[in-house]
């Protein structure tokens, strides 16, 4: 019998992603496993916890990966923070905003819901004005919309945000790829994913939890309805000095985890940064090149998610499928009311380099010749 992970093909990943993985991050995966309450591990954790603060730029005690993907991240900021009947506002332009409506509405919210046109960026005038008219227990936003590629006003949102509200920012596709400053930003959850920017398979979901967030959560007083993704539990695990057993962490993808974190930290953030802004401006000088337009105003567009409208005539999913086929890239297609629309081009991390972004263009010129 064919052994069929032996022949996996290497696709180089350019859609929305997962990312390319660096050589260092498999290795790091393909170290021996050890027990999750060996002492050894507990001082990857402890790393990992470090680590996480620096790239999200924030002094948080709560800040640990969930054992989960970004959705799995999205509910941990929502299960823990929410209590049936609270006024949730959510700010949505995509997919992963109307997510995040459905994710606050199953747990009871009363969901408030300000939609704006999708590869547009939220308005912050109209935001305050409904922050103005009603009490908020929680505004959420996604700050990468990664459906549309759009970066939305997390400064400026978080600037609004007074008194008890918790501000929850969705940064799945911005960490790693741009500047994501929790504190600064008043920011009280936030929550990202291994497989975007920084370049780990998909499988954790770092988060973080402001001082003022924890204290509702801890005070609560029905229990979080949820006990896997319950951070009271899960910072007895992650924390202090004697660890209670929980869930067995995926001891291989922190490995991963931690390699990923240290590659970003090694190359340091402002050049990681330079460097996904630059792949950003080589690809979409080389898609204009090509007769393609961006589907996102200049000032608006993420470095690691590009948008590009579909030229009238062109066979979207035929194009797809042939770069899959021949030329190995995976791209992405729209999602939601952008399928057919668009195509979406990642340069998460690893894959942020002029090597790929060369091949992508040399591939796309013989597909639209
Ligand atoms: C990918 C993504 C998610 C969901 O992450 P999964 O790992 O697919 O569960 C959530 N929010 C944003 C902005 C994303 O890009």
């Amino acid at each position: 019998m064919a052994n069929l992970v032996n022949e996996v093909p290497s696709i180089m990943l350019m859609g929305p992603g997962p990312s390319c993985v660096a050589p260092e991050t498999y290795k790091a995966m393909s170290m021996p496993t050890i027990g999750h309450m060996d002492p050894y591990f507990i001082k990857i954790m402890d790393s990992i916890k470090s680590g996480l603060r620096q790239l999200m730029e924030t002094d948080n005690n709560v800040t640990v990966p969930i054992s989960g993907t970004g959705s799995a991240g999205m509910e941990t900021a929502f299960v823990n923070s929410i209590v049936k009947g609270d006024k949730v506002l959510v700010l949505v332009n995509g997919v992963f905003g109307k997510r995040m409506v459905d994710v606050a509405q199953r747990l009871g919210a009363d969901v408030t819901e300000i939609e704006f046109p999708w590869g547009t960026p939220v308005d912050v005038d109209n935001v305050k004005l409904e922050i103005e008219k009603q009490d908020f227990k929680i505004v959420a936003m996604v700050h990468a919309e990664t459906s549309t590629g759009v970066r939305n006003p997390a400064a400026e949102i978080g600037e609004l945000i007074k008194g008890d509200t918790l501000y929850i920012l969705d940064c799945v596709t911005s960490l790693g790829g741009i500047p994501v400053k929790a504190d600064e930003w008043g920011v009280d959850i936030l929550y990202s994913g291994s497989q975007k920017c920084l370049s780990c398979p998909p499988g954790v979901a770092p988060v973080t939890l402001s001082e003022k967030a924890m204290a509702k959560v801890s005070t609560r007083q029905a229990k979080v309805p949820n006990w896997y993704l319950d951070i009271n539990l899960l910072t007895s695990y992650w924390g202090g000095n004697s660890r209670v057993y929980h869930h067995t962490a995926p001891i291989n993808m922190m490995y991963a985890l931690y390699q990923a974190i240290t590659l970003v930290l090694e190359e340091e953030v402002e050049n990681v940064f330079a460097r996904h802004q630059a792949m950003h401006e080589k690809l979409v000088a080389g898609l204009e090149e090509l007769g393609l337009e961006m589907h996102v105003a200049k000032p608006f567009r993420l470095p690691m998610l590009n948008n590009v409208k579909i030229p009238d005539g062109l066979d979207e999913a035929a194009l797809r499928s042939r770069l899959l086929n021949e030329f190995k890239i995976e791209i992405g297609a729209g999602l939601g009311p952008l399928a057919g629309k668009v195509l979406r081009f990642g340069l998460m991390g690893h894959t942020a380099r002029p090597e790929n972004v060369d091949r992508l263009l040399s591939a796309l010129k013989v597909c639209l010749a």
